[in-house]
């Protein structure tokens, strides 16, 4: 449901899984990657709420991290983002239509 009410209004769900597929050697940000390089194993993720428009692509791709505030754009409710769930974490900033979520 929540993918078909996407396609009908963009081809966000085409453009998420064409960069999942396709982006596996880049799949980590540049800061990830260098937070990861120097020992640093704790990521944090960033959501920007004021340019959010509440798709609701990264509380399902990651709900570990993400989720739908009541006041409606995404937030992040844990501290540090969970080891286990840091390749979805990631996938949820790369799948962000607007480009509002940072993970390093
Ligand atoms: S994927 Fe981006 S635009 Fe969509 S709910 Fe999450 S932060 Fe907001």
């Amino acid at each position: 449901m929540f993918w078909n009410n996407l396609q009908k209004t963009d081809n966000t769900k085409d453009e998420f899984w064409a960069r999942r597929n396709n982006d596996s050697e880049d799949h980590y940000t540049q800061n990830a990657w260098a937070n990861k390089a120097k020992g640093d194993i704790s990521m944090k993720a960033v959501v920007d709420r004021d340019g959010c428009i509440e798709c609701g692509l990264c509380a399902s791709v990651c709900p570990e991290v993400f989720r739908m505030a009541d006041d409606g754009p995404a937030e992040v409710y844990v501290d540090e983002v969970p080891a286990e769930a840091e390749d979805s974490a990631v996938e949820a900033q790369e799948g962000c239509p607007v480009s509002v979520i940072t993970v390093e």
